[in-house]
């Protein structure tokens, strides 16, 4: 089983305007609401390539039980741990070509919850194969959070995917409880670095040969229309992805994360594992729904992908 964790998951509303006018009334007919947050997207995915899954994380108030609804309406495995504070709703507004979003914050997580979790989470790894984490962290917990949500795995020797940036993710890369994988974009590698990092393959294998990312099995860098750049070990791989045209790209990190843990979980070759990353990701920016792929066009889009060692 693999568990998803969404720390600070979000009902997604998203409202379709012909246009947005400031300072009066905007009435919608178009709405969708929907379970939302990085690692209900990587649910969702796994969810779709029939893996056996898990999701948990924090809910709480009607908010929270619309997302337990929608989790099993889609038959998504779930157990979240109930906190006093009320899950967020974040706001999409589309409107002529351009997207508005209104993201709250999300509910405050008292010490008493956040040791709580570590125990939930713990106990649920025990018959995981692999966990992933996906997301901000929400008011309250520490930064050192997820390093110590590792720390658990890396004693019962469970292999994580990490997606996350900012103090998040430094603060685990500084700490000695080591993710299997991380994936970040080029633009959370550049924040990761301090330096704007450039995308050809000299220089994103200087950037990732540095101690900061010592003792990381997998550091996978995508970068949207041109593919990904990976360090396994002491290899470094370029992947190249054909062109094709995109309807929404958001969530293609999310859908690459859920390829990544599949095939960690049945272990296959690495030119595998970033091939399938990637067309799932791109499967992802070609549908209109965040979080899902059509999985029919997934075996043609395999062959038209290309890792190369560097
Ligand atoms: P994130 O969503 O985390 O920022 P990316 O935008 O880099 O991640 O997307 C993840 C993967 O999805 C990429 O490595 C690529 O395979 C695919 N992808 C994303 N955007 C596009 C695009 N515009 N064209 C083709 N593939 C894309």
């Amino acid at each position: 089983m693999i568990l998803t964790v969404t720390l600070n998951p979000a009902v997604d509303i998203a409202y379709q305007l012909e246009e947005l006018e400031l300072d009066t009334v905007n009435r919608v007919q178009a709405v969708s609401k929907t379970p939302g947050g990085k690692g209900l997207n990587v649910s969702r995915v796994l969810s779709e390539l029939d893996c056996d899954l898990l999701a948990t994380g924090f809910l709480g108030g009607s908010l929270g039980s619309f997302i337990q609804e929608g989790l099993e309406a889609a038959g998504i495995k779930h157990d979240f741990l109930a906190i006093a504070g009320q899950t967020r709703n974040c706001i999409a507004i589309l409107h002529a070509k351009q997207q508005t979003e209104i993201l709250e914050a999300g509910p405050n997580i008292s010490e008493q919850e956040a040791q709580q979790f570590l125990k939930h989470a713990s106990a649920l790894l025990e018959q995981a194969e692999l966990m992933t984490l996906s997301g901000s962290l929400p008011a309250g917990l520490p930064t050192n959070y997820y390093a110590k949500l590792i720390s658990l795995a890396n004693a019962l020797g469970k292999q994580v995917i990490l997606d996350c940036s900012g103090p998040a993710l430094l603060e685990v890369l500084r700490s000695s409880a080591k993710p299997t994988v991380i994936k970040p974009n080029l633009a959370e590698l550049s924040q990761l670095v301090g330096q704007p990092v450039l995308a050809d393959s000299a220089s994103l294998k200087a950037v990732l040969s540095q101690e900061l990312f010592a003792g990381i099995d997998w550091v996978i860098v995508t970068l949207g229309a041109q593919g990904a750049f990976a360090k396994h070990a002491d290899n470094y791989y370029r992947v190249e992805i054909p062109k094709m045209t995109v309807l929404n790209p958001v969530g293609s990190g999310d859908a690459t994360v859920a390829g990544i843990a599949a095939s960690l979980a049945c272990g296959v070759s690495d030119h595998e594992l970033l091939k399938t990353a990637n067309a799932l990701g791109m499967l992802n920016a070609q549908e209109k729904r965040t979080g899902h792929v059509e999985l029919a066009n997934f075996a043609q889009l395999m062959r038209t992908i290309q890792v190369k060692e560097v």
